[in-house]
């Protein structure tokens, strides 16, 4: 069963991009660094009018670190594609961000204004706390501007380089059904449109095959790795469910409480670093999703 999640209109979105873009040099899309592919929003490239574009891996603490730089060598490879790894709570990311933008830009000789960038990024990327981040370390002056929306907001990250945030909300597109599963697994679909338990399952499903020790080690699992990776997945929650005492009274497992213990572990990076998706495998499912 697919998910289906049809949050809102990006009205205000729309037309907050199409008002800012002419004034853009260069548009960074924020990403979840576990599930880039399924993070990025399709329609954002048209909305840009096809600007240099950074994509920026938030979250790299979480994501496995063996396949960032897959992820960020396919975008590197792409057409007036920049791409960078961070971690939006920690450390300086302003440099990193302006030297990826300038590669993308170079600044023109005799440019008399800032250079202009659109952050954009579905919610729970973590674009609230890269923005605080850089708003602190940078002292920035943000706030309202003449002619500027409330929600609006700019940041001066030098005197020659400003970001804007765009208002709004930039949904998530569920283009595949694969997709579905890892957005709602990572948190960024509403919890109404999804089943807990199913979800666990499928991310469960994946774990099993690619982060099969980190289940061993995080849930303590009298296992072999080969054990693991032929159990059915819902004998795996059922073992998950044992092990951490999710049982309802008359002993009967608590498989909806078990689920929610492994997509919170899994949220906050309590399995391990792991990423949901390899470039490859998402191509897959996109020419797979087309052919249909
Ligand atoms: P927004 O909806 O895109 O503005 O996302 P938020 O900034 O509210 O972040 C969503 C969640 O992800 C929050 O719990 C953040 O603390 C967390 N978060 C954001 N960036 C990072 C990061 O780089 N690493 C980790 N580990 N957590 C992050």
């Amino acid at each position: 069963m697919s998910i289906q999640w049809f949050p809102g209109h990006m009205h205000l979105t729309r037309k907050a991009i199409a008002e800012r873009i002419k004034d853009i040099d260069v548009v960074i899309e924020l990403l979840d660094a576990r599930l880039p592919g399924s993070s990025s929003n399709p329609l954002l490239a048209g909305l840009t009018g096809h600007k240099p574009t950074l994509k920026v891996l938030n979250k790299q603490d979480l994501a496995d670190p063996a396949r960032t730089p897959a992820w960020l060598a396919w975008y590197a490879a792409q057409a007036d594609t920049g791409a960078i790894a961070l971690d939006a709570s920690d450390g300086a990311p302003a440099r990193r961000l302006i030297e990826g933008c300038r590669q993308l830009a170079p600044l023109r000789k005799g440019l008399s204004r800032p250079m202009r960038v659109l952050i954009c990024g579905i919610p729970n990327v973590g674009k609230s706390t890269l923005i605080n981040t850089l708003s602190r370390k940078s002292q920035a002056k943000t706030g309202d501007e003449a002619g500027v929306t409330k929600q609006e907001q700019r940041i001066v990250l030098a005197d020659d380089f400003y970001l804007w945030d765009t208002p709004g909300m930039l949904w998530p597109k569920i283009i595949v059904p694969e997709s579905g599963e890892r957005l709602a697994a990572s948190g960024a679909v509403g919890r109404n449109a999804y089943d807990e338990e199913l979800v666990a399952l499928q991310l469960l499903a994946y774990l099993q095959q690619h982060y099969g020790a980190q289940l061993l080690e995080r849930y303590k699992l009298d296992l072999s790795l080969e054990a693991l990776q032929a159990l059915p997945d819902d004998e795996l929650l059922e073992h998950i469910a044992r092990k951490r005492g999710a049982v309802m009274s008359g002993g009967r497992l608590n498989l909806q409480k078990a689920s929610e213990l492994v997509l919170t572990d899994f949220r906050g990076g309590a399995i391990g670093r792991i990423t949901l998706e390899t470039p490859e495998e998402f191509a897959v499912w996109l020419a797979a999703g087309q052919a249909q």
